[in-house]
């Protein structure tokens, strides 16, 4: 059977993506290849968050299509995901080679199209289109292809985003928000967690606003404007158990009404076998008093909140259509650290925005020093074509965005290694994935903050939780020893 060889360019969701391409691929019979050079069909799954990412994936395909075509013509060249979203047919116009450009709501065809394309029935396939439902289909996982189990996983729950921040294509890459049912996603991660999945992160452009667009807190009403693209109330809430009003961590008789993503949370929380829940992207507008009283509550839910702040300046962050302020911002990251107070908080952040002062930039660096992030991803602005920033007035000269980039890097940097440092000497779970990645003769697990420590172990730890004493931090990792309890 053919092998087939998937390249992933960007965030979690396109790892996510890639991963049940290659799932449905194997059902199919088809195999994984190593490497390009052995493979049958070469994929590209890309990235269009940034300028830089889909020159990579044009750049990457242009050397792979020089060769092949040379030596292996009869090699399936495509491209998927959001870049193939944005750009269709234009990129095979710009690319002959490639054979099939797949958008972000067609992966579940993707071998069809390939079968198609081998067997010579179809010559060139672009399939861009919209599909109602689609978001229900990246479920299929590759745990059993893996000689060694995995211990974490990811869950597709919802595709999409309806907020329109104005230097961000994905509304456009990924389309509106369409949010899976609770039972759909809990079946599952059941099934997950029967094959020995210990950690499940649920993955969404902005899962923070899971359901909302199926009205899922008036149960009854009709379906949205959307002709029922989003789900259905009554499916949604057809799985939930009642509320549970004792609650974990002492937190009693909870009065607030729980949003649609808090409910999926209580559900997924109920999984047997199941010892922790992490989730991504989130927004912080998103963290309503139900999703901080959630981590009060529910003690799967580990201590780590992603918090996109993308700037520390009022003016800026309305220009970029955010939905919030500074000071809620920095509000949100207070209760968090009253019900949490291990909490890890990490956050996305843009320098350079059009129309961004010094005053500005001084505003985000304030508040990077305020919060005291344990990491923060910093990206130059980047226009993105059709966005609104793009045609903003002010566009900051590159060299101003490099030296901001340089500054606040410089600032989280440090405020990050104190704070890696003050785990030093401190004992904390982790739950061990397996080998490390730069050491495979050394172990790397999770602590519920998000950190990684790395340690010497046996293959029989993988999949368990313990306790180490920390040793010695690096550059964002942690060094430890298997503690020995009392
Ligand atoms: S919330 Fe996130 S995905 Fe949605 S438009 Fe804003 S930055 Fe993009």
């Amino acid at each position: 059977m053919p092998g087939v060889f998937i390249k992933t360019y960007g965030c979690q969701m396109n790892e996510r993506d890639s991963e049940a391409v290659a799932a449905q691929l194997v059902a199919k019979g088809y195999t994984l290849a190593p490497s390009e050079a052995e493979a049958d069909v070469i994929l590209l799954n890309t990235c269009s968050v940034r300028d830089f990412a889909e020159q990579k994936a044009i750049g990457k395909m242009q050397n792979i299509a020089a060769d092949v075509r040379k030596n292996r013509p009869d090699v399936v060249l495509g491209f998927l995901g959001c870049m193939a979203q944005s750009r269709g047919q234009e990129l095979i116009d710009k690319l002959p080679d490639v054979d099939l450009v797949l958008g972000t709501q067609k992966f579940h065809h993707a071998a069809d199209y390939l079968d198609a394309i081998l067997a010579g029935r179809r010559k060139k396939i672009v399939d861009v289109a919209l599909e109602q439902g689609s978001e229900a289909t990246i479920r299929e996982h590759l745990l059993n292809g893996n000689a060694q189990k995995s211990v974490t996983a990811f869950v597709s729950i919802m595709q999409g985003c309806n907020q329109y921040c104005t230097f961000c294509i994905v509304p456009y890459t990924r389309g509106e928000e369409r949010s899976r049912t609770i039972p759909d996603i809990v079946a599952e991660c059941r099934q997950l967690v029967a094959q020995g999945v210990k950690e499940i992160t649920l993955l969404g452009q902005i899962v923070t606003s899971y359901g909302k667009r199926a009205n899922f807190s008036r149960a009854g009403s009709p379906l949205p404007a959307d002709g029922g693209a989003s789900v259905p109330a009554s499916r949604l809430v057809g799985s939930l158990a009642p509320p549970n009003d004792s609650g974990a961590h002492g937190v009693t008789r909870p009065t607030l009404q729980r949003s649609p993503f808090v409910q999926l949370l209580d559900a997924v929380h109920e999984i047997e076998g199941l010892e922790r829940i992490r989730f991504t992207a989130p927004h912080p507008k998103g963290y309503g008093g139900d999703l901080i009283e959630a981590y009060a509550r529910l003690p799967k839910l580990v201590e780590s909140a992603h918090l996109p702040v993308q700037s520390g300046s009022d003016r800026v962050l309305k220009l970029m259509h955010r939905g919030y302020t500074r000071r809620r911002f920095l509000d949100l990251v207070e209760k968090l650290r009253q019900v949490r107070p291990d909490i890890g908080i990490t956050t996305d952040i843009i320098v350079g925005f059009p129309g961004e002062t010094e005053d500005d930039f001084e505003q985000t660096l304030s508040l990077a020093r305020e919060v005291r992030f344990d990491n923060a991803y910093i990206f130059k602005y980047s226009p993105r074509r059709d966005t609104p920033a793009a045609a903003m007035p002010g566009q900051v000269p590159q060299k101003i965005r490099e030296e901001r980039n340089h500054r606040l890097l410089e600032t989280v940097n440090e405020i990050g290694k104190r704070k890696y440092d003050a785990f030093v000497g401190r004992q904390t779970q982790i739950l061990v994935e397996g080998p490390s990645r730069k050491n495979s003769t050394r172990l790397a697990g999770r602590t519920r903050c998000n950190k990684i420590v790395v340690f010497d172990g046996s293959d029989r730890h993988r999949g368990q939780l313990m306790d180490v004493k920390i040793t010695r931090a690096g550059s964002f990792t942690l060094y430890g020893d298997p503690a020995i309890l009392e």
